[in-house]
């Protein structure tokens, strides 16, 4: 089942959100709620406040689709170490249509729980680990805009205050 997407500047998505206590059934149904909704979008990460949710969860694909072990529902994450640095391009899908460079690490080490709470590691570079700092800034109420120049922040922000003058966001 598909899930609503909040959009910026929902209040939301700037809440530090709450770690996950119950692995239960209701667990599992919204995190493949989260990956229809992810899909759906055409996003590569999707985390829970953006869909309502304060909770500490995040579900990406930087592979969209094409290869099922970059499949993966991250609860309760914590980056344990960072290194290097990258600047590429980045979306999200409470900011549809605004792509921005964004530097980022290059490594990122984070250890997180999966669906049943068992504990996993997971060494990334690149593109994963630019989705894994996206999403799990998500958890603590940062949105990507915060990761760029003053500048660059309020020409996004102004942009989208127009578009919902216009209706349009
Ligand atoms: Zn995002």
């Amino acid at each position: 089942m598909r899930l609503e997407i909040v959009k910026y500047p929902a209040p939301i998505l700037f809440e530090k959100a709450k770690p996950v206590t119950e692995f239960d059934g209701k667990l599992k149904t919204f995190v493949e709620n989260m990956f229809d909704t992810m899909y759906a979008a055409s996003g590569l990460g999707l985390a829970a406040p953006q869909v309502n949710e304060s909770t500490r969860i995040f579900v990406m694909d930087c592979s969209a689709g094409k290869d099922s072990n970059q499949r993966i529902a991250l609860i309760n994450p914590q980056i344990i170490e960072v290194a290097g640095e990258q600047n590429g391009d980045e979306g999200c899908l409470s900011f549809p249509g605004f792509f921005e460079k964004v530097s980022r690490a290059n490594q990122v080490l984070v250890q997180y729980q999966d669906i049943d709470g068992k504990e996993h590691r997971l060494e990334s570079v690149q593109l994963t680990a630019r989705c894994i700092l996206h999403e799990n800034d998500h958890l603590d109420g940062k949105v990507f805009i915060e990761r760029m120049s003053p500048i660059k922040r309020s020409i996004i922000s102004r942009k989208i205050k127009k578009l919902v003058k216009q209706g349009e966001w």
